[in-house]
């Protein structure tokens, strides 16, 4: 063998180890990636079931402990879905997803707002302290109440020409606001009269026990709150009426149609909306209103909630 022809052999063999080392290195460099992406939620939440497109939704949308809490739960094609309703709470997150699988009929939309308001509770159990130091946005419901000796220190009596009855009461940013209301209607022509406003306790139960007696315990749920759960007491609320109507008939009356238009725009909200049962607990009444101040009173209004779920997202939610 000469001496040039070793030459070329060793060239080849330093070539060949060289190839070899790259592959190894290329190797391990892809089994490295691999490993890194088996670390991703991207991986992981694909593993675990969710599909291409929720996942990419979940990763936008959550911090990473939560999609670590979320990796926790079995899979359910539900959660994305709850997560982009406007009114979701982390917090209430399994309620929804039981009392969903129990009612399916429901809507995602309604599922969020009845869970939030505790409605997927019997009405009246595990009543919590209503928190006064809300002041216009006291929540008062049949899971909020108020104490036997609540009264605000700022009630006023209505004069005799903004009411019917014996100088009801109110405090005093809601009668200031009912004015300005009072004679916003008067200039379209219409006359909108307080037939009733604050009560305290002691008149709640006396009225309660009145249904009591004649209508039993069911339906009296349904028609008058029980003392402390009636939000008359807050002083921030107005049975309203005008000249020849009664509660059947008020909203039949233009006053109606105008406090639709027009209520929010004085901090006044219709409480108990026509089908909003399952979520207020009361029946439709077309002649209670609520005052919460404009600001709140005009979001109710044009995202068309009720005051309860205002109240259960904004107040007492986590954000
Ligand atoms: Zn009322």
């Amino acid at each position: 063998m000469t001496k040039v022809r070793l030459k070329k052999r060793n060239v080849g063999i330093a070539v060949g180890c060289v190839i070899v080392v790259l592959v190894l290195i290329a190797g391990l460099f892809r089994w490295k990636q691999t490993l890194d992406y088996q670390k991703t939620f991207e991986y992981r939440l694909q593993k675990h079931g969710y599909s291409e497109e929720d996942t990419a939704y979940l990763i936008e949308h959550l911090e990473n402990n939560e999609l670590e809490e979320l990796l926790k739960k079995e899979a359910n094609e539900n959660i994305p879905k709850f997560i982009q309703e406007d009114y979701y709470l982390k917090k209430n997150l399994d309620r929804y997803l039981s009392y969903y699988e129990q009612n399916p009929d429901k809507s995602l939309r309604d599922v969020v707002a009845i869970v939030n308001v505790r409605a997927d509770e019997d009405w009246y159990s595990n009543p919590v302290e209503a928190d006064v130091s809300q002041d216009n946005l006291l929540l008062v419901n049949k899971f909020h109440k108020l104490s036997k000796d609540y009264e605000a220190e700022d009630l006023e009596k209505v004069k005799n020409w903004y009411a019917y009855g014996d100088d009801p009461m109110l405090r005093k940013e809601a009668y200031d606001n009912f004015i300005a209301l009072f004679n916003a209607a008067k200039e379209d022509g219409l006359t909108v009269i307080i037939a009733s406003a604050y009560r305290d306790y002691q008149y709640q139960e006396d009225l309660y026990n009145g249904y009591l007696e004649s209508l039993g315990q069911k339906e009296t749920d349904d028609v008058a709150a029980r003392p402390g759960f009636s939000e008359h007491q807050t002083g921030l609320t107005v049975d309203v009426t005008t000249y020849g109507a009664n509660t059947d008939t008020f909203d039949t009356f233009e006053e109606f149609d105008w406090l639709q238009n027009h209520a929010h725009e004085y901090g006044f909200i219709l409480r108990y909306p026509k089908d909003k049962e399952y979520i207020t607990g009361y029946h439709y009444e077309s002649w209670h209103y609520r005052y919460v101040g404009v600001e709140v009173a005009t979001y109710i209004y044009e995202h068309d909630i009720t005051f309860d779920e205002y109240y259960a997202y904004f107040i007492e939610g986590e954000k």
